[in-house]
């Protein structure tokens, strides 16, 4: 039994996310061929371009880039939440199929800053893997898999497209987000900041692009909505 540690990568994206989603933007309002559109977009001009587009809400464009990201070291908890991003594609590592006997396990950092604590969910998580060796003789795994905590580690691979990823990190950058999905987040954003520099510039929490919370509670950095845009 050992604690999982989070792991993620960027296998695949479409080439030149930047230019290609630019020039997706430009086509919109050129009447040029497509081999003019390609000599004119560059660099600078899909910086300038995507900024506009993303501020005016011209999110569609955006769907022309894909990323692709393996990770493992994550939760069940944490695999739930992600799966709920139906604008996505999933591949998950099977409790079905995959043996989960002596499973690695994510701790919750507040649990860890509790010795007792830490003691007492340790202790836990050897049972469940006991329990479950038991269950996996005598019965399918897709049933001895019952007795198997959230905190089980999981693999997944990811494919989202950018439009997908902005709308995912808003809601999971936040700093208000769940601890371990927001880790997870702010590694793919980094990942994809990397790939497409241009493209996820402006990729942070909702609030940083409306200038104001939307939830009923802020962390303080920008107001609720009701004090920007005011009470219905
Ligand atoms: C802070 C926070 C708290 C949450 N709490 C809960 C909770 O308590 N319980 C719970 O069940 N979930 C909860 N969720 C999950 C949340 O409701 C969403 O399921 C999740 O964030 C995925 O977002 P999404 O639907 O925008 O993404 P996606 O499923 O990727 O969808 C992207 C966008 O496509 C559009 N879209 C997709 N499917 C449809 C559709 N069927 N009809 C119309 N438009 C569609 C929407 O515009 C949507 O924003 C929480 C999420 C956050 C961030």
């Amino acid at each position: 039994m050992t604690e999982a540690k989070l792991n993620v990568k960027l296998l695949a994206h479409t080439p030149n996310p930047d230019l290609t989603t630019a020039t997706a933007a430009h086509l919109c309002y050129a009447s040029s061929s497509i081999d003019d559109l390609i000599k004119k977009v560059d660099s600078a001009y899909a910086e300038k371009l995507l900024k506009r587009l993303i501020g005016e809400g011209h999110w569609s464009v955006l769907e022309h880039a894909s990323f692709t990201f393996g990770i493992e070291g994550v939760s069940r908890a944490l695999t739930h939440q992600l799966v709920r991003h139906r604008i996505a594609s999933y591949s998950q590592q099977s409790q079905r199929y995959v043996n989960a006997k002596d499973f690695s396990y994510v701790i919750p950092p507040k649990v860890k800053d509790d010795k007792e604590l830490t003691k007492k969910f340790e202790e836990f998580m050897d049972k469940a893997s006991e329990l479950y060796g038991e269950f996996a003789e005598k019965v399918p795994k897709e049933d001895a898999r019952f007795v198997l905590p959230n905190a089980a580690e999981s693999k997944i691979i990811v494919t989202m497209n950018a439009r997908s990823l902005y709308n995912f990190f808003e809601r999971r950058c936040c700093v208000r987000a769940q601890w371990e999905i927001r880790i997870l987040a702010l590694e793919m954003r980094k990942l994809v900041q990397e790939a497409a520099p241009k493209l996820f510039e402006n990729a942070d929490a909702i609030c940083e692009r409306l200038g104001y919370c939307p939830e009923g509670k802020t962390c303080g950095r920008y107001p609720l909505k009701e004090e920007v845009l005011g009470k219905k």
